[in-house]
């Protein structure tokens, strides 16, 4: 299924050309629109007061006439709005939607000072925002509401929300400060998310009431970072949107791909639509602007090669930059001819990371990019450099049912677990699964209390001593090879590598325990004079690799991944692959991919086929973008294990056309692909 948004700005009724945009909706095989009508404009005839019309709105309906003629071309149209600020009228007939700073004034938008941030948890959206949603599906009967922008913009110091979070709170004052610790902040952290989600549900049975078959839609989730309960949205929403348009900063095309995975973690097999943008993604907010044909290829395409649904976004429904409108149609067009192959049921995927949002909200807080979200980019990138294809797998949803498809579970710096958390964790390994840890995994309660030790400790096979090493300069990881431990492979003759970081000072339980890698401790490294150590070798463990029960556990006392991200050091990504695979006791990776290049792995089950993506991320810009253009790969030499009893007919490549001769061999296969432009997929017809 293919999405395409058209994001109205005020001029645009009657100055765009609706019959443009029909054109290029049917030319790329659209599916679906999502159209701007309500909320903080109306694009279409509103009887709601103070409900601001486009002023150039007339007696036209530049919505309603989009609308019926995507119908026309059998398309599906949800409506999109947007209540997060409102007009100086609305505010002076009605203060109370608008949203509050800590010093109770009213809360002027920060981009255009001519209008409020309104309140999203007040009677803006419950009850004026409701109306509108309902206005919108009864006049329209449209397929769904898609809000965006609904889930308000920090603490509010409205009337409002001062009494709601009282009586929720049993009489705390709204929190006044963002540290993650205070206890008024954790409980508006639960406040905000159980007004959100009466909020979704109050608007979805506005939607159903006026259209059975429509649902409500928030723009919403993501990550260890996003606001809402993933595992909640996940059994909420029947289908959801990934709203990541770009790359922007550091930032490699596997971050599309990325999307697609946190959601699936709690989606399942729902469907995840990726809204892309054709513009730069920049802070200075470039919204006319076009990127590069081979950046916006790209970063579409690694999403759909993880499993989004190509969504792309236009705001401004007058273009002045066309040149992205042929891009999209190659995509589109693409993804069109080989749907087939594009309709999974199944990732076959043997190792995921795992996700924690209690981690990000309760032990990260305003910190957690660097000490959530780093370390599990660094993760990701040894994964995809490692050719290893790989999930996500959500911190709620840890039991037997989601995670015994895994052999191995990654969890990067994973502070904040609960104790049954951790028993599932030690449950999961009991039965044969592997985890691989780092950092203060388990050290902290889900509610971000440190811990006297690991929640983890009997799997990791040490105990925290109590004192963490924020900052080693100068530091080395000694490879002890009389271990003869497959996590020293490819560094024979290596005598040491250099360490993390951030190190977590343990006691190892078993007395006498020989680790592959020990510390040698910082020493000077100026003047040049004194750069040597006095302690070149020490017994203490760089890491943990341990059977339990039947499976396999590796912890990292240290910031290994974290470290990864910030320096790319080769050493460090042979010993983060080589955790996983030892851990998996090989059977971490149903692929086998050798040729030169970077590439972002998939490998799926449809009904009567399976599909390999390689996704070419090998370029000077990978780190980040925009891509120039694409640098071809070839040959790559891929084996992949066919799934029991799955018999192969034939085998094709998608970009190329070319039918290939495959190789099986005791339930492997084995296929040569000769080149890679941007996204190759070896599709597996099964007999
Ligand atoms: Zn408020």
């Amino acid at each position: 299924m293919r999405w395409a948004q058209v994001a109205f700005t005020e001029d645009d009724p009657g100055q765009f050309d609706v019959s443009m945009w029909l054109d290029y909706f049917r030319r790329i095989h659209a599916d679906a629109a999502c159209l701007s009508a309500g909320g903080l404009m109306a694009f279409y005839p509103t009887k709601i007061p103070l409900h601001h019309k486009s002023k150039f709105l007339g007696a036209s309906d530049p919505f309603g006439d989009l609308t019926a003629g995507c119908r026309k071309l059998g398309m599906n149209v949800i409506a999109r709005t947007d209540p997060h600020a409102c007009t100086e009228e609305a505010f002076r007939a009605h203060p109370e939607w608008v949203a509050r700073t800590a010093d109770a004034k009213p809360r002027r938008h920060w981009a255009d000072p001519a209008r409020y941030v309104t309140c999203a948890l007040g009677p803006f959206n419950f009850e004026f925002m409701t109306a509108v949603t309902r206005e919108i599906v009864k006049l329209y009967q449209v397929d769904g509401v898609f809000s965006n922008r609904w889930h308000g913009h920090g603490v509010c110091y409205c009337e409002s929300c001062e009494r709601l979070f009282r009586q929720f709170s049993g009489g705390m004052d709204l929190p006044r400060t963002a540290d993650h610790r205070d206890a008024a902040r954790k409980k508006w952290i639960q406040w905000n998310q159980a007004r959100l989600f009466e909020l979704w549900e109050l608007w979805d049975k506005v939607v159903r009431e006026e259209n059975a078959n429509a649902c409500f839609i928030p723009n919403s989730g993501g990550g260890a970072l996003s606001e809402l309960d993933m595992k909640r949205v996940g059994e909420r929403a029947p289908i959801l949107f990934a709203d990541r348009q770009a790359r922007r900063g550091v930032m490699p095309p596997w971050a599309n791909g990325r999307n697609a995975k946190e959601y699936r973690a709690t989606l399942g097999a729902k469907p995840i639509g990726g809204i892309f943008s054709v513009g730069v993604e920049e802070p200075y907010r470039w919204k006319d602007s076009v990127q590069s044909e081979a950046e916006i290829r790209a970063w579409a395409h690694d999403g759909i090669a993880q499993g989004l649904r190509p969504w792309f976004t236009k705001f401004n429904a007058k273009p002045y930059d066309k040149r992205w409108m042929p891009v999209v149609e190659r995509i589109y067009n693409w993804h069109w001819t080989h749907e087939k192959y594009l309709r999974n049921v199944e990732n076959l995927a043997r190792t995921a990371i795992v996700y924690s949002q209690n981690t990000a909200h309760y032990y990260g807080g305003e910190r957690a990019r660097q000490t959530v979200e780093e370390p599990q980019l660094g993760f990701y990138q040894a994964l995809v450099e490692s050719r290893i294809p790989f999930e996500m797998a959500h911190e709620e949803l840890l039991d037997r049912a989601h995670m015994d498809r895994y052999k191995v579970l990654v969890l990067p710096n994973v502070a904040a677990l609960s104790e049954a958390q951790c028993r599932q964790l030690e449950d999961y390994v009991d039965r044969g699964g592997a985890i691989v840890a780092t950092g203060e995994t388990s050290l902290y309660t889900e509610w971000g209390e440190a811990r006297k030790d690991f929640g983890l400790a009997k799997l990791f096979g040490c105990s925290f001593t109590g004192r963490v090493e924020e900052r080693m300069q100068n530091s080395y990881l000694t490879l002890e090879h009389g271990t003869r431990h497959e996590l020293l492979r490819g560094l024979a003759e290596v005598p040491r590598i250099i360490n993390c970081v951030r190190r977590v000072e343990v006691r190892p339980h078993e007395a006498g325990y020989r680790a592959p890698l020990t510390l040698v401790p910082s020493y000077p490294d100026l003047p040049m004079e004194m750069v040597y150590t006095a302690t070149p070798r020490t017994n203490v463990p760089g890491v943990f690799c341990r059977h339990h029960g039947k499976g396999r556990v590796v912890y990292f006392p240290m910031d290994i991944d974290r470290t990864f991200w910030e320096v790319l050091s080769e050493d460090h990504l042979s010993v983060l692959r080589n955790a996983v695979e030892w851990a998996a006791a090989g059977r971490a990776n149903p692929l086998r991919v050798q040729g030169s290049g970077i590439f972002d792995l998939a490998y799926w089950r449809q009904k009567e086929s399976l599909a390999i993506h390689l996704v070419n991320l090998t370029n000077p810009m990978t780190m980040k973008g925009p891509f120039r253009e694409l640098y071809p790969v070839g040959p790559i030499d891929v084996e992949a294990e066919l799934p029991p009893a799955a018999s192969v007919r034939s085998v094709k490549l998608l970009e190329s056309g070319a039918t290939v001769e495959p190789f099986v061999a005791s339930g492997r296969l084995r296929v040569v692909v000769p080149r890679v432009e941007l996204h190759e997929v070896v599709a597996i017809d099964l007999g």
